[in-house]
């Protein structure tokens, strides 16, 4: 199924919008673990000083006898248990606690040895220090006391190895969302790129080739939905465009139809008095005429009529639409034909043909009809530019990079130098309204440029133009 691209972009945010919501809320889950283990490391140092307290008081007993002291171990080690049990109890409900239950043992042995302590000095209150149970209880007491001050320190040490824990996990988590971010990122403009990027590459490269003249469609891809229908609305416009084109070519030949016209009637006109003559001189002198001089003039009527069909049959095939197929032509015999089409035109106008197109010049593979017509529209140009006769030079030769070059001179009035870059424009005519529709030459560039080829144009006012027809050579020469 393809995702349309509003979709996708949809998608995009609501998948950062819920990666950084997962993001805030394990952050704060963390914190509040931090703020927890905290609590819990105060609540160690306040026993650790509690401790000392009743340590210090431990020792003056031991050293006076005096019953305050006595008592503030006793008080001590009151507070002593009830910061110890709350701290246990809220330890005790945090998943990897410290070891309070060690904490509750070494409270009670403390406890005990100090209670055993102050009962064997209270019975005898004489009891120097160095009798042997004393010195037990003694060394009992401050046995149990340093283990005592050792587990408070230990809780208040592991709380915070615990919170350094927190802080490098959080790490961790912030590292692998920055990395799941821009995996995300990476992928969603991956996506963007290859659904949306590259269809608009494609189409921007057909508008390219579709300005050469090559109208062949889009290719395919995998496009998501608006820009599929964008590619099938440009693909419809190619062949629209590729459709009027070819009308315009055919409108375009007809229009240079109508202008051999006059040329092919003076054409014509040759071999249909010839004709007519013989059919009169038949008729005529049918009686005196011998079997052999009777069929010498039917044969000329025969040759005649051959002629002037010839004539309108190579009209006609110019006027043709020709199928688009493109095959390799022999130069020569291209030019030949569109230079016998225009012939008499130029006679009409005194104007002198010459050809030249030497041996080895290779084939082209060309859409016949086509560039016929693109000669006659540059030969018809060429004897239109010489009003007062003049010659019409058509040279052919290899040119660079595998093409092969047809040039159209003239000796005609010149094209001005700021006409120059328009003459192949869409209606661009110096021409009456009658005489030039400004379409033969911008027609024959699209006809060369489809063919991968170009046309080039020199001129010199007074001296005469060159229209050179460049063509891909297709070899066979
Ligand atoms: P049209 O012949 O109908 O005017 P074209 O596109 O064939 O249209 O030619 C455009 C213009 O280019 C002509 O009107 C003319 O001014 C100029 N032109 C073309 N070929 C020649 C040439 N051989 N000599 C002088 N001018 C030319």
């Amino acid at each position: 199924m393809l995702l349309k691209v509003r979709s996708w972009i949809i998608l995009g945010y609501l998948v950062s919008l819920g990666m950084l919501l997962l993001l805030g809320v394990l952050v704060f889950i963390d914190l509040g673990w931090v703020k927890t283990r905290l609590d819990h490391v105060e609540a160690a140092d306040d026993l650790t000083a509690i401790v000392l307290d009743v340590r210090r008081g431990e020792k003056n007993y031991l050293l006076y006898r005096d019953a305050g002291d006595r008592e503030e171990v006793g008080r001590g080690l009151d507070r002593l248990d009830g910061a110890a049990a709350s701290l246990e109890s809220a330890i005790d409900r945090v998943p990897g606690a410290a070891p309070v239950s060690e904490l509750a043992r070494s409270r009670a042995e403390y406890r005990a040895a100090w209670e055993s302590l102050v009962t064997i000095l209270a019975a005898d209150p004489r009891q120097a220090i160095g009798a042997p149970d004393v010195e037990k209880a003694v060394e009992r007491t401050r046995e149990a006391g340093r283990l005592l001050q050792e587990t408070t320190r230990e809780v208040s040490s592991r709380e915070r190895v615990r919170i350094a824990d927190i802080l490098r996990d959080s790490r961790v988590l912030l590292i692998l969302a920055f990395l799941l971010t821009t995996g995300m990122a990476v992928a969603i403009g991956y996506a963007v790129s290859s659904r949306i990027v590259s269809p608009l590459r494609r189409l921007e490269e057909t508008t390219k080739r579709v300005a050469r003249g090559d109208f062949s469609p889009v290719p395919p891809g995998v496009e998501p939905g608006e820009l599929e229908s964008l590619v099938r609305a440009f693909n419809l416009m190619t062949k629209e465009i590729e459709s009027r084109q070819e009308q315009l070519v055919q409108a375009r030949k007809l229009a240079s139809v109508g202008t051999l016209t006059s040329g092919v009637a003076h054409e014509l006109n040759n071999p249909l008095s010839n004709i007519l003559t013989t059919v009169q001189r038949l008729r005529e002198e049918e009686a005196d005429l011998s079997p052999e001089e009777r069929d010498r003039l039917l044969h000329v009527a025969e040759r005649e009529t051959g002629r002037a069909t010839e004539i309108v049959r190579k009209l006609l095939d110019f006027a043709r639409e020709h199928p688009a197929e493109r095959t390799i032509q022999d130069v020569s015999r291209l030019v030949a034909e569109a230079v016998e089409l225009v012939r008499n035109q130029a006679a009409i106008q005194g104007v002198d043909c010459e050809v030249r197109v030497p041996a080895g010049v290779p084939g082209v593979l060309v859409a016949r009809g086509e560039i016929k017509q693109v000669l006659v529209n540059l030969f018809l140009n060429a004897i239109q530019a010489m009003p007062r006769g003049g010659t019409l030079r058509v040279e052919a030769h290899r040119g660079p990079d595998s093409f092969v070059e047809i040039a159209v001179c003239d000796t005609g009035t010149g094209i001005p130098p700021e006409h120059l870059d328009r003459v192949f424009d869409p209606f661009f005519t110096t021409k009456g309204v009658r005489e030039g529709s400004g379409l033969g030459l911008s027609v024959s560039y699209g006809i060369v440029r489809r063919h991968g080829g170009t046309i080039l144009v020199r001129s010199e006012v007074g001296k005469g133009s060159a229209f050179t027809v460049r063509l891909p050579a297709g070899e066979r020469g």
